[in-house]
Protein backbone atom coordinates (compact mmCIF):
# COMPACT_ATOMS: atom_id res chain seq x y z
CA UNK A 1 0.00 0.00 0.00
CA UNK A 2 3.01 2.82 1.06
CA UNK A 3 4.35 2.52 -2.72
CA UNK A 4 4.82 6.25 -3.92
CA UNK A 5 5.30 7.38 -7.71
CA UNK A 6 7.78 10.18 -8.23
CA UNK A 7 8.02 12.14 -11.47
CA UNK A 8 9.71 14.91 -12.50
CA UNK A 9 7.54 17.66 -13.85
CA UNK A 10 9.16 20.99 -15.41
CA UNK A 11 5.83 23.19 -15.71
CA UNK A 12 2.45 22.89 -16.33
CA UNK A 13 2.74 22.55 -20.50
CA UNK A 14 -0.30 20.06 -21.03
CA UNK A 15 1.54 17.38 -23.24
CA UNK A 16 4.09 17.19 -20.35
CA UNK A 17 1.75 16.81 -17.07
CA UNK A 18 0.13 14.29 -19.08
CA UNK A 19 3.05 12.36 -19.52
CA UNK A 20 3.91 12.88 -16.15
CA UNK A 21 0.46 11.84 -14.45
CA UNK A 22 0.49 8.82 -17.21
CA UNK A 23 4.34 7.44 -15.80
CA UNK A 24 3.49 7.77 -12.24
CA UNK A 25 0.24 6.28 -12.17
CA UNK A 26 1.69 3.20 -14.56
CA UNK A 27 4.38 2.85 -12.01
CA UNK A 28 0.92 1.87 -9.98
CA UNK A 29 -0.40 -0.46 -11.93
CA UNK A 30 -1.76 1.73 -14.80
CA UNK A 31 -5.16 3.65 -14.73
CA UNK A 32 -7.01 0.36 -15.01
CA UNK A 33 -5.85 -1.04 -11.69
CA UNK A 34 -8.43 2.10 -10.26
CA UNK A 35 -11.08 2.52 -12.34
CA UNK A 36 -13.59 -0.24 -14.22
CA UNK A 37 -15.47 0.26 -17.36
CA UNK A 38 -18.97 2.05 -16.74
CA UNK A 39 -17.98 3.73 -13.41
CA UNK A 40 -18.40 7.12 -12.03
CA UNK A 41 -15.39 8.44 -11.17
CA UNK A 42 -14.83 11.72 -8.74
CA UNK A 43 -11.83 13.52 -8.81
CA UNK A 44 -11.54 15.26 -5.61
CA UNK A 45 -9.59 18.01 -6.39
CA UNK A 46 -8.19 21.01 -4.46
CA UNK A 47 -10.07 24.22 -5.18
CA UNK A 48 -10.39 26.28 -2.15
CA UNK A 49 -11.28 29.50 -3.29
CA UNK A 50 -11.92 31.88 -6.11
CA UNK A 51 -8.53 32.79 -7.34
CA UNK A 52 -6.07 33.08 -10.33
CA UNK A 53 -4.64 29.79 -11.25
CA UNK A 54 -1.00 31.29 -10.95
CA UNK A 55 -1.51 32.26 -6.79
CA UNK A 56 -0.94 28.19 -6.64
CA UNK A 57 -3.56 27.77 -3.71
CA UNK A 58 -5.50 25.01 -5.60
CA UNK A 59 -5.04 22.14 -8.11
CA UNK A 60 -3.65 23.30 -11.10
CA UNK A 61 -6.20 22.17 -13.71
CA UNK A 62 -3.40 20.54 -15.96
CA UNK A 63 -2.91 18.13 -13.57
CA UNK A 64 -7.32 17.47 -13.25
CA UNK A 65 -6.97 17.45 -16.92
CA UNK A 66 -4.66 14.68 -17.40
CA UNK A 67 -5.78 12.52 -14.51
CA UNK A 68 -9.93 12.83 -16.26
CA UNK A 69 -8.57 12.05 -19.35
CA UNK A 70 -7.03 9.26 -18.57
CA UNK A 71 -10.19 7.82 -16.34
CA UNK A 72 -12.19 8.65 -19.82
CA UNK A 73 -9.72 6.29 -21.69
CA UNK A 74 -10.32 3.28 -18.93
CA UNK A 75 -14.07 3.51 -19.89
CA UNK A 76 -15.66 5.28 -17.05
CA UNK A 77 -19.09 6.77 -17.74
CA UNK A 78 -18.77 9.55 -15.98
CA UNK A 79 -15.80 11.90 -14.71
CA UNK A 80 -16.89 14.68 -12.35
CA UNK A 81 -14.21 17.36 -11.01
CA UNK A 82 -15.74 18.38 -7.28
CA UNK A 83 -14.86 20.04 -4.09
CA UNK A 84 -16.68 21.98 -1.55
CA UNK A 85 -14.37 24.88 -1.16
CA UNK A 86 -13.71 27.49 1.64
CA UNK A 87 -17.58 28.66 1.40
CA UNK A 88 -21.12 28.01 0.57
CA UNK A 89 -21.56 24.34 -1.22
CA UNK A 90 -24.11 26.00 -3.95
CA UNK A 91 -24.39 26.57 -7.34
CA UNK A 92 -23.17 29.90 -7.90
CA UNK A 93 -20.24 30.05 -5.64
CA UNK A 94 -18.70 26.67 -6.91
CA UNK A 95 -19.35 27.93 -10.69
CA UNK A 96 -17.36 30.87 -10.18
CA UNK A 97 -14.58 28.85 -8.90
CA UNK A 98 -14.60 26.52 -11.66
CA UNK A 99 -14.40 29.11 -13.96
CA UNK A 100 -11.55 31.24 -11.83
CA UNK A 101 -9.47 27.96 -11.95
CA UNK A 102 -9.83 27.57 -15.41
CA UNK A 103 -11.99 24.46 -15.77
CA UNK A 104 -14.49 24.92 -17.94
CA UNK A 105 -13.12 25.43 -21.25
CA UNK A 106 -11.25 22.31 -20.18
CA UNK A 107 -14.41 19.92 -19.13
CA UNK A 108 -16.16 20.82 -22.50
CA UNK A 109 -13.01 20.34 -24.59
CA UNK A 110 -12.35 17.04 -22.58
CA UNK A 111 -15.71 15.60 -22.14
CA UNK A 112 -15.75 15.50 -18.10
CA UNK A 113 -18.06 16.94 -15.83
CA UNK A 114 -18.34 20.34 -13.37
CA UNK A 115 -20.00 18.80 -10.15
CA UNK A 116 -23.80 20.05 -9.86
CA UNK A 117 -24.75 18.36 -7.24
CA UNK A 118 -25.09 20.35 -4.25
CA UNK A 119 -26.67 18.67 -1.87
CA UNK A 120 -25.67 16.33 0.55
CA UNK A 121 -26.33 13.71 3.05
CA UNK A 122 -25.20 12.36 6.95
CA UNK A 123 -23.46 9.96 7.47
CA UNK A 124 -23.48 8.25 10.77
CA UNK A 125 -20.34 6.15 12.08
CA UNK A 126 -21.04 5.17 15.58
CA UNK A 127 -17.41 3.10 15.97
CA UNK A 128 -15.49 6.53 14.62
CA UNK A 129 -13.12 8.12 17.32
CA UNK A 130 -14.51 11.45 16.84
CA UNK A 131 -16.52 12.37 13.62
CA UNK A 132 -19.73 9.77 14.94
CA UNK A 133 -21.87 11.43 12.51
CA UNK A 134 -21.48 14.39 10.00
CA UNK A 135 -22.51 15.49 6.93
CA UNK A 136 -20.78 14.94 3.16
CA UNK A 137 -21.57 16.21 -0.35
CA UNK A 138 -23.60 13.48 -2.21
CA UNK A 139 -21.57 13.64 -4.80
CA UNK A 140 -19.09 11.50 -3.17
CA UNK A 141 -21.61 9.56 -1.31
CA UNK A 142 -22.95 8.58 -4.82
CA UNK A 143 -19.49 8.20 -6.89
CA UNK A 144 -18.31 4.31 -8.00
CA UNK A 145 -14.78 5.64 -7.17
CA UNK A 146 -12.80 8.70 -5.89
CA UNK A 147 -9.25 10.09 -6.86
CA UNK A 148 -7.92 12.52 -4.74
CA UNK A 149 -5.88 15.09 -6.53
CA UNK A 150 -3.91 17.41 -4.69
CA UNK A 151 -2.03 20.78 -3.86
CA UNK A 152 1.15 20.43 -1.86
CA UNK A 153 1.29 23.86 0.43
CA UNK A 154 2.25 24.54 3.55
CA UNK A 155 -0.95 25.57 6.18
CA UNK A 156 -0.78 27.81 8.93
CA UNK A 157 -2.79 25.34 11.30
CA UNK A 158 -1.83 21.72 10.16
CA UNK A 159 1.87 22.75 8.99
CA UNK A 160 1.37 21.52 5.49
CA UNK A 161 -1.31 20.18 3.20
CA UNK A 162 -1.69 17.23 0.69
CA UNK A 163 -3.51 14.10 0.55
CA UNK A 164 -5.11 13.75 4.12
CA UNK A 165 -6.09 17.19 4.61
CA UNK A 166 -7.83 17.32 0.92
CA UNK A 167 -10.32 14.97 2.47
CA UNK A 168 -11.92 17.77 4.85
CA UNK A 169 -13.60 18.91 1.51
CA UNK A 170 -15.51 16.34 1.86
CA UNK A 171 -18.29 18.55 4.03
CA UNK A 172 -20.38 20.24 2.12
CA UNK A 173 -19.83 24.02 2.90
CA UNK A 174 -20.12 25.90 5.91
CA UNK A 175 -20.60 22.68 7.91
CA UNK A 176 -16.94 22.84 7.35
CA UNK A 177 -17.45 25.59 10.21
CA UNK A 178 -18.91 23.61 12.51
CA UNK A 179 -16.74 20.69 12.55
CA UNK A 180 -13.82 22.95 13.16
CA UNK A 181 -16.02 24.62 16.29
CA UNK A 182 -16.37 20.95 17.17
CA UNK A 183 -12.49 19.64 16.69
CA UNK A 184 -10.56 22.20 17.79
CA UNK A 185 -7.77 21.08 18.89
CA UNK A 186 -5.22 19.53 15.98
CA UNK A 187 -5.14 16.48 17.80
CA UNK A 188 -8.98 15.86 17.62
CA UNK A 189 -9.11 17.47 14.06
CA UNK A 190 -6.47 14.77 13.28
CA UNK A 191 -8.89 12.33 14.31
CA UNK A 192 -11.25 13.70 12.35
CA UNK A 193 -9.66 13.74 9.26
CA UNK A 194 -8.71 9.77 9.63
CA UNK A 195 -12.21 9.15 10.63
CA UNK A 196 -13.42 11.04 7.33
CA UNK A 197 -11.08 8.55 5.64
CA UNK A 198 -12.24 5.56 7.36
CA UNK A 199 -15.74 6.58 5.95
CA UNK A 200 -14.82 6.18 2.57
CA UNK A 201 -11.76 3.66 3.27
CA UNK A 202 -11.29 1.84 -0.37
CA UNK A 203 -13.63 4.07 -2.83
CA UNK A 204 -10.93 6.32 -2.16
CA UNK A 205 -8.61 4.46 -4.61
CA UNK A 206 -5.85 6.96 -5.69
CA UNK A 207 -4.06 9.78 -4.50
CA UNK A 208 -2.24 12.07 -6.95
CA UNK A 209 -0.45 15.25 -6.05
CA UNK A 210 0.15 18.12 -7.95
CA UNK A 211 3.62 19.68 -6.32
CA UNK A 212 4.92 21.10 -9.68
CA UNK A 213 4.24 24.40 -8.22
CA UNK A 214 4.02 24.83 -4.40
CA UNK A 215 3.12 27.08 -2.10
CA UNK A 216 5.35 27.92 0.83
CA UNK A 217 5.23 30.19 3.65
CA UNK A 218 1.97 31.61 4.54
CA UNK A 219 -0.38 28.66 3.16
CA UNK A 220 -3.00 27.52 2.71
CA UNK A 221 -4.15 30.60 0.35
CA UNK A 222 -1.17 33.54 1.55
CA UNK A 223 2.00 31.89 0.64
CA UNK A 224 4.36 32.43 -2.22
CA UNK A 225 4.07 30.02 -5.21
CA UNK A 226 7.75 27.42 -4.88
CA UNK A 227 9.02 25.40 -7.50
CA UNK A 228 9.21 21.76 -6.70
CA UNK A 229 9.15 19.93 -10.24
CA UNK A 230 7.04 17.08 -9.35
CA UNK A 231 3.82 14.67 -9.46
CA UNK A 232 3.20 12.10 -6.55
CA UNK A 233 0.74 9.46 -6.78
CA UNK A 234 0.20 6.83 -4.23
CA UNK A 235 -3.17 4.29 -3.31
CA UNK A 236 -2.31 5.61 0.38
CA UNK A 237 -2.68 9.37 1.45
CA UNK A 238 -0.48 9.14 4.43
CA UNK A 239 2.42 7.98 2.19
CA UNK A 240 1.61 10.59 -0.65
CA UNK A 241 1.49 13.12 2.15
CA UNK A 242 5.01 11.68 3.80
CA UNK A 243 6.68 12.06 0.66
CA UNK A 244 5.54 15.47 -0.43
CA UNK A 245 6.57 16.58 3.23
CA UNK A 246 10.18 15.40 2.42
CA UNK A 247 10.16 17.55 -0.66
CA UNK A 248 9.36 20.62 1.35
CA UNK A 249 12.26 19.20 3.75
CA UNK A 250 10.62 18.48 6.69
CA UNK A 251 10.60 15.55 8.97
CA UNK A 252 7.52 13.96 8.59
CA UNK A 253 6.46 12.76 11.75
CA UNK A 254 7.28 15.98 13.37
CA UNK A 255 3.91 16.62 11.37
CA UNK A 256 0.42 16.31 13.49
CA UNK A 257 -1.25 13.95 10.92
CA UNK A 258 1.19 12.16 10.59
CA UNK A 259 2.23 11.60 14.08
CA UNK A 260 -1.61 10.71 14.45
CA UNK A 261 -1.29 8.50 11.38
CA UNK A 262 0.85 6.22 13.53
CA UNK A 263 -0.88 6.69 16.58
CA UNK A 264 -3.89 5.38 14.37
CA UNK A 265 -1.44 2.57 12.80
CA UNK A 266 -2.02 3.81 9.72
CA UNK A 267 2.17 3.77 9.24
CA UNK A 268 5.02 2.92 10.98
CA UNK A 269 7.15 5.05 13.52
CA UNK A 270 9.69 5.52 11.11
CA UNK A 271 7.46 6.54 7.97
CA UNK A 272 8.54 4.06 6.00
CA UNK A 273 7.74 4.22 2.22
CA UNK A 274 8.50 2.78 -1.00
CA UNK A 275 9.73 5.37 -3.77
CA UNK A 276 9.04 4.58 -7.29
CA UNK A 277 10.94 6.51 -10.47
CA UNK A 278 12.76 9.67 -10.05
CA UNK A 279 14.50 10.17 -6.83
CA UNK A 280 12.63 12.50 -4.12
CA UNK A 281 15.76 13.33 -2.74
CA UNK A 282 16.78 15.05 -5.50
CA UNK A 283 13.78 17.10 -5.81
CA UNK A 284 13.59 17.98 -2.19
CA UNK A 285 13.72 21.91 -1.56
CA UNK A 286 15.93 22.66 0.97
CA UNK A 287 15.03 26.54 2.13
CA UNK A 288 11.70 25.71 1.52
CA UNK A 289 9.78 28.34 4.14
CA UNK A 290 7.79 26.14 6.28
CA UNK A 291 5.00 26.97 8.90
CA UNK A 292 5.09 25.50 12.84
CA UNK A 293 1.70 23.69 13.01
CA UNK A 294 -0.59 25.02 15.92
CA UNK A 295 -0.41 22.01 17.90
CA UNK A 296 -1.12 21.95 21.54
CA UNK A 297 -1.00 18.33 22.50
CA UNK A 298 2.44 18.49 24.21
CA UNK A 299 1.38 20.56 26.12
CA UNK A 300 -2.17 19.52 27.33
CA UNK A 301 -0.81 16.79 29.14
CA UNK A 302 0.55 19.24 31.59
CA UNK A 303 -2.02 21.46 31.60
CA UNK A 304 -5.30 21.62 34.07
CA UNK A 305 -8.33 21.40 31.83
CA UNK A 306 -9.76 25.18 34.02
CA UNK A 307 -6.39 26.78 32.17
CA UNK A 308 -5.87 24.89 29.00
CA UNK A 309 -8.05 27.76 27.23
CA UNK A 310 -5.84 30.63 28.56
CA UNK A 311 -2.07 28.46 28.34
CA UNK A 312 -3.63 27.84 24.38
CA UNK A 313 -4.54 31.68 24.34
CA UNK A 314 -0.69 32.81 25.00
CA UNK A 315 1.29 29.58 23.69
CA UNK A 316 -0.04 29.62 19.77
CA UNK A 317 0.26 31.90 16.66
CA UNK A 318 -2.44 34.49 17.14
CA UNK A 319 -4.26 36.26 13.74
CA UNK A 320 -4.11 39.57 13.47
CA UNK A 321 -6.05 41.57 10.94
CA UNK A 322 -4.71 44.47 9.42
CA UNK A 323 -7.49 47.09 9.98
CA UNK A 324 -6.32 49.77 6.88
CA UNK A 325 -6.37 47.08 4.74
CA UNK A 326 -9.91 44.95 5.64
CA UNK A 327 -12.48 45.96 3.04
CA UNK A 328 -15.67 44.88 5.17
CA UNK A 329 -16.48 41.79 3.18
CA UNK A 330 -17.13 39.89 6.01
CA UNK A 331 -15.97 36.28 4.76
CA UNK A 332 -14.11 35.81 8.13
CA UNK A 333 -17.20 37.01 9.89
CA UNK A 334 -18.89 34.53 8.44
CA UNK A 335 -16.40 31.54 8.63
CA UNK A 336 -15.43 31.88 12.27
CA UNK A 337 -16.71 28.81 13.74
CA UNK A 338 -16.40 29.99 17.09
CA UNK A 339 -18.01 33.83 16.36
CA UNK A 340 -15.34 35.48 17.70
CA UNK A 341 -15.13 37.92 15.04
CA UNK A 342 -17.19 41.38 14.68
CA UNK A 343 -17.73 43.78 12.34
CA UNK A 344 -16.93 47.29 14.15
CA UNK A 345 -16.99 50.40 12.89
CA UNK A 346 -14.80 53.18 13.99
CA UNK A 347 -16.25 55.91 12.25
CA UNK A 348 -19.47 57.19 10.81
CA UNK A 349 -18.34 56.93 6.97
CA UNK A 350 -16.19 53.84 7.30
CA UNK A 351 -16.90 50.58 6.38
CA UNK A 352 -16.90 48.08 8.97
CA UNK A 353 -13.95 46.46 9.70
CA UNK A 354 -13.51 42.67 11.13
CA UNK A 355 -12.49 42.83 14.59
CA UNK A 356 -11.00 39.53 16.92
CA UNK A 357 -11.92 38.59 20.09
CA UNK A 358 -8.91 36.58 21.40
CA UNK A 359 -10.38 35.00 24.60
CA UNK A 360 -12.71 33.14 22.22
CA UNK A 361 -10.07 32.44 18.92
CA UNK A 362 -9.51 28.88 18.59
CA UNK A 363 -6.65 29.64 16.35
CA UNK A 364 -8.17 27.62 13.19
CA UNK A 365 -6.87 30.18 11.29
CA UNK A 366 -9.87 29.68 8.55
CA UNK A 367 -9.92 33.49 8.59
CA UNK A 368 -6.05 33.91 7.27
CA UNK A 369 -7.26 31.04 5.07
CA UNK A 370 -10.45 32.47 3.17
CA UNK A 371 -9.71 36.44 3.59
CA UNK A 372 -9.53 36.85 -0.27
CA UNK A 373 -7.43 40.25 0.23
CA UNK A 374 -4.53 38.75 2.60
CA UNK A 375 -5.26 41.36 5.39
CA UNK A 376 -5.45 39.02 8.13
CA UNK A 377 -1.65 37.75 8.83
CA UNK A 378 -0.50 35.06 11.33
CA UNK A 379 1.47 36.45 14.38
CA UNK A 380 4.29 34.96 16.77
CA UNK A 381 4.20 36.24 20.16
CA UNK A 382 7.21 36.39 22.62
CA UNK A 383 5.59 32.96 24.32
CA UNK A 384 5.23 31.49 21.32
CA UNK A 385 8.57 32.38 19.72
CA UNK A 386 10.30 31.78 22.68
CA UNK A 387 9.29 27.87 22.93
CA UNK A 388 9.77 27.45 19.27
CA UNK A 389 13.24 28.97 19.53
CA UNK A 390 14.36 25.18 18.85
CA UNK A 391 12.09 24.24 16.03
CA UNK A 392 14.02 24.45 13.14
CA UNK A 393 15.91 21.33 14.57
CA UNK A 394 13.04 19.55 13.01
CA UNK A 395 14.14 20.46 9.67
CA UNK A 396 16.10 17.56 7.71
CA UNK A 397 19.56 18.54 7.01
CA UNK A 398 20.66 16.15 3.67
S1 LIG B 1 -10.73 34.44 14.65
FE1 LIG B 1 -9.88 33.31 12.93
S2 LIG B 1 -8.44 31.86 13.88
FE2 LIG B 1 -9.78 32.64 15.49
S3 LIG B 1 -11.40 31.10 15.63
FE3 LIG B 1 -12.13 32.73 14.26
S4 LIG B 1 -11.56 32.03 12.19
FE4 LIG B 1 -10.40 30.77 13.65
S1 LIG C 1 -12.10 38.55 5.10
FE1 LIG C 1 -10.40 39.98 5.11
S2 LIG C 1 -11.13 41.83 4.07
FE2 LIG C 1 -12.92 40.58 4.53
S3 LIG C 1 -13.66 41.41 6.50
FE3 LIG C 1 -12.28 39.72 6.99
S4 LIG C 1 -10.24 40.63 7.25
FE4 LIG C 1 -11.57 42.14 6.24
Amino acid sequence: MNKVAVIKCADYEQTRVDAAVKSAIDLLGGISAFVKPGQTVVLKANLLMKCSVDKCATTHPSVIEAVAKLVLSAGAKRVIVADSAGGPFTEGYMNAIYKSNDLVERAERCGFELNQDFTSVNVDMPEAKVGKRFLICNCLETADTIINITKLKTHSFTGYTNAVKNMFGAIPGLSKVEMHGQFRTLDVFGDFMYDIWDYFGDKIRLNVTDAVMCMEGAGPSNGTPRFVGAVLASQDPVAVDVAGIRLMNIEPISMPFIEKAVERGKIDKDCQIELLGDNLDELVVKDYKTVTPNNFKPLANYVPQSMQNAVHQIMTQRPVIDKKKCRGCKKCFEHCPVKAISMVRKKDNEVPKAQIDYTKCIRCYCCQELCPFGVVKIKSGIIYKLIHLGSKKKIRNK
